[in-house]
């Protein structure tokens, strides 16, 4: 799993391409928000900007689009 046709990435991607258990769809910006955070899954996963840097993003496969959607970020604020 990987690239999906929205331009959403698949997280994690197994490095090996197995598949995982809980899978998502994330955006650059979140997948970036969470290397910086150290998430836990980004060391073995192929959307890892070291591992991208050596071996190029991964490829797009029929099961990416089967994962679920990115969850909606709450935009508006509470008041009171
Ligand atoms: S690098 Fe991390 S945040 Fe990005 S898709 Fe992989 S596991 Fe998810």
């Amino acid at each position: 799993m990987s690239n999906t046709a929205q331009g959403l990435r698949v997280c994690p991607t197994r490095v090996d391409g197995s598949p995982v258990l809980f899978a998502h769809k994330v955006d650059l910006s979140r997948c970036q928000e969470r290397q910086r955070q150290r998430y836990h899954k980004c060391f073995a996963c192929a959307w890892n900007n070291s591992y991208v840097s050596q071996h190029g993003e991964p490829a797009l496969t029929a099961a990416d689009d089967a994962a679920p959607a990115p969850e909606k970020e709450e935009t508006t604020a509470k008041v009171g």
